[in-house]
């Protein structure tokens, strides 16, 4: 089912934007159905090709997913040319002006769902928090359904009429000009959100709109293991429209550093400087891991000025695993020596140390 765009309009992957419009201006002028070598089929073939590769979004969807997400031409399928014939190329030719005919005369009326912004926000957490997850209440100012009219944008009772802008059609006529000469574009209503209809009494609260801006508190689950930077989508929790599905809510996660420990990939790291005399003979490290259990940490003497001590376990969660904490052993030299102390490492540099 996936068509290799690229193929269509004989480019490289590689291809620079400009180029991409070559290609397409050239075959796009192949294929129109007014001339010779008119084929339709392949007309709306390189239409759509470059409807998704000449556009930089929709470009870096295909690319990454073999798909583009945006409404549009992928339900649209079948191009109306009945509209446009009489245009013919004329010299300055705006392929942008084709693109903009894709929204409306260009396909037939496309049944294009109607999505809400997508919206964005920032949360922090404590380090503790993104180790073992939490949930977290967030209050969001944002445009969402009225609650006042549950999204009708009607005044509780009133009856709908028929929309006189649109005579009820849901949708309006209008004269475009683009690249093919002027047509006819058939535009959803905006008086009634291509319903139709509209209320009587439109409803206070959001004045008829059905959406408006109002707080909202929502519960962001922050699941264990998350990292720093990482996104959380909520779908679906994005800002209202009309007659439509909202966006989304994306949360960008920040996590406070915690004093102790530093996170590499599913271990804790902590850096344990040691006393020279403990490096020397050994001892005992008290570590609170980060649920607050007290362990007993035996360090035997170092070999080396630097050594890696794993406590397993203890680290993040990975399902019913954990990863572990490793202690960063080194050794502090003193910076000060009493009298007393230069006397004994005069000692043990008798003895050869
Ligand atoms: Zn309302
Ligand atoms: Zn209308």
């Amino acid at each position: 089912m996936n068509k290799d765009y690229y193929k269509i309009l004989d480019v490289e992957k590689s291809a620079t934007h400009t180029d991409v419009k070559k290609a397409f201006r050239k075959l796009a002028q192949k294929y129109h159905p007014d001339r010779k070598t008119g084929n339709e089929a392949k007309f709306k073939e390189v239409s759509e090709a470059y409807s998704v590769i000449g556009n930089e979004q929709k470009r870096k969807e295909y690319d990454s997913y073999g798909k583009t997400f945006g409404g549009g031409q992928q339900q649209g399928g079948g191009f109306d040319f009945s509209g446009f014939q009489q245009g013919g190329f004329g010299g300055g030719i705006d392929i942008e002006d084709i693109l903009r005919g894709f929204g409306g005369g260009f396909g037939q009326q496309q049944q294009q769902v109607r999505k809400g912004r997508d919206i964005s926000m920032d949360i922090e957490v404590s380090f503790k928090d993104s180790i073992f997850g939490t949930q977290k209440k967030v209050l969001i100012a944002k445009v969402s359904k009225c609650s006042e009219c549950d999204g009708s944008g009607g005044k509780k009772g009133t009856s709908m009429s028929t929309c006189a802008a649109c005579n009820g059609q849901g949708k309006v006529h209008q004269t475009q000009n683009s690249f093919f000469g002027a047509f006819q574009t058939v535009v959803e209503c905006i008086e009634c959100v291509a319903t139709g209809k509209v209320p009587k009494e439109k409803c206070k609260d959001c004045r008829g709109a059905g959406v408006r801006k109002q707080e909202e508190e929502i519960t962001v689950t922050i699941p264990a293991g998350i990292n720093a930077g990482e996104m959380i989508r909520m779908g679906g929790l994005g800002e209202a429209v009309k007659n439509g599905t909202p966006g989304d809510l994306y949360i960008k996660v920040h996590v406070t550093p915690h004093e102790l420990f530093k996170r590499s990939g599913v271990n804790l790291v902590v850096e344990v400087p040691l006393k020279l005399t403990d490096a020397l003979s050994g001892t005992v490290y008290n570590l609170t891991t980060l649920e607050g259990k007290r362990l007993e940490v035996k360090i035997s003497p170092l070999k080396k000025t630097e050594e890696t001590l794993r406590v397993k376990g203890y680290g993040v969660p990975q399902g019913s695993a954990r990863g572990d904490i490793y202690l960063k052993l080194s050794v502090s030299l003193p910076q000060k020596l009493s009298s007393k102390a230069k006397d004994l490492v005069s000692q043990l540099k008798e003895h050869g140390l």
